[in-house]
């Protein structure tokens, strides 16, 4: 008896431990069920090209995506022209309109949007948390689409001045500018692009480079070259913006490079368009990335943690054109699809 009741024990213990274990992995695949439809399928981070194609094939999916749209709605098409090279419209679209057909196309669907930023990023064993404004989201599969924010000078007093005389969006604020004269400083596509678009309005456009060739693409160049009231600046970096007694930027200075002569260059605006930077602050150290932090994919749209995706110029150093974000925004979708399946079975 003495030895058997420890058996009987351990084995009335097993059975109990045994029935505990079930009812808790019941319990546990129960609240599983439960959080997940308490959870969100998929959360979209940024409504850009990638984002807004993410939604689209999400939400004709089923999935009711739900989109943080973040600071900067639209993305950078949202702030850009005429777009020439998206395939459909031989006749160009302007972008802040294609944004619009993407957005209401996807709302079609039965995707959702929210102002919110993301700010803080934990992934989790089968699910996402992600911090949007001050609250903490929860879903099955996030795609990252956050994109690139436009990068500055880094001069003093740069932030004040924007607003006053001091944009990197020539669409957005060009108009202000009427006949008088303005810079766009930078020699890529999206300089070039600003200077022709500012013709429109200033008396006189210069087009400051830091060396003597254009990075921008022969057509557009050509198209700079071929306009008389642009006047390229090469060699030349901006050292300084000069702002007038009431705050306005009133000229800027200037160095050659390769001279060192400095000289003063009256404007009324400085359109800064050196490039992009990518939107990660929220995900440094949690998912890879480059050293100038974008983010790095496996397969086109997947990332080091499972139920994680990502799309577009978040991710994108070479391309970073509209259709292929479009693209990788497509492949996020039907990647999160596929996963999202794969939990259920
Ligand atoms: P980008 O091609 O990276 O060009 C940035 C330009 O800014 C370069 O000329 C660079 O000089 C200059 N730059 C960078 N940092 C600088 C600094 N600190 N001070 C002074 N100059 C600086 O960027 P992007 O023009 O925004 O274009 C990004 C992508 O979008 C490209 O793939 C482009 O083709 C595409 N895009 C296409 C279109 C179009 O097809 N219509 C329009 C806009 C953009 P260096 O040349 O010396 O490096």
């Amino acid at each position: 008896m003495s030895r058997m009741a420890p058996k009987a024990r351990s084995f009335g213990t097993e059975v109990a431990v045994a029935t505990t274990a079930r009812s808790t992995l019941s319990i546990f695949a129960h609240s599983r069920g439960v959080l997940s439809l308490l959870m969100e399928k998929v959360i979209i981070v940024g409504s850009g090209c990638a984002g807004l194609t993410a939604a689209i094939y999400a939400a004709r999916a089923n999935l009711s995506p739900l989109v943080l749209e973040g600071r900067q709605p639209g993305g950078q098409l949202s702030t850009t022209t005429l777009v020439e090279n998206f395939p459909g419209f031989p006749d160009g679209i302007d972008g802040p309109q294609l944004i619009m057909n993407m957005h209401q196309q996807a709302e079609t669907f039965g995707a959702r949007f929210s102002y919110s930023e993301v700010t803080d990023f934990e992934p989790r064993n089968n699910h996402v948390r992600i911090k949007a404004d001050d609250e903490w989201l929860e879903t099955q599969a996030l795609i990252v689409a956050s994109g690139a924010s436009a990068r500055w000078l880094g001069l003093e007093d740069e932030q004040k001045l924007v607003g006053h005389g001091l944009t990197s969006c020539a669409t957005c604020d060009g108009a202000f500018y009427k006949n008088v004269p303005v810079c766009v400083v930078g020699g890529g596509d999206s300089a070039a692009e600003e200077a022709l678009f500012l013709t429109r309005f200033a008396s006189k456009v210069y087009l400051i480079h830091r060396r003597d060739k254009l990075r921008a693409s022969k057509i557009m160049g050509d198209r700079v070259f071929a306009n008389k009231q642009i006047e390229p600046i090469w060699n030349t970096v901006v050292t300084k913006y000069v702002p007038d007694e009431k705050g306005e930027m009133r000229a800027v200075r200037l160095r050659n490079v390769n001279t060192n002569e400095e000289r003063e260059l009256p404007v009324a605006c400085v359109f800064v368009a050196i490039g992009h930077e990518p939107n990660t602050k929220a995900y440094q150290g949690k998912l890879e990335t480059d050293p100038d932090g974008y983010l790095i994919t496996r397969h086109l749209a997947e990332s080091k943690h499972p139920g994680v995706f990502i799309a577009g110029d978040v991710a994108d150093r070479i391309y970073k054109q509209a259709v292929t974000a479009a693209g990788s925004g497509c492949a996020a979708a039907m990647d999160a699809e596929k996963y999202l399946s794969g939990l259920e079975t």
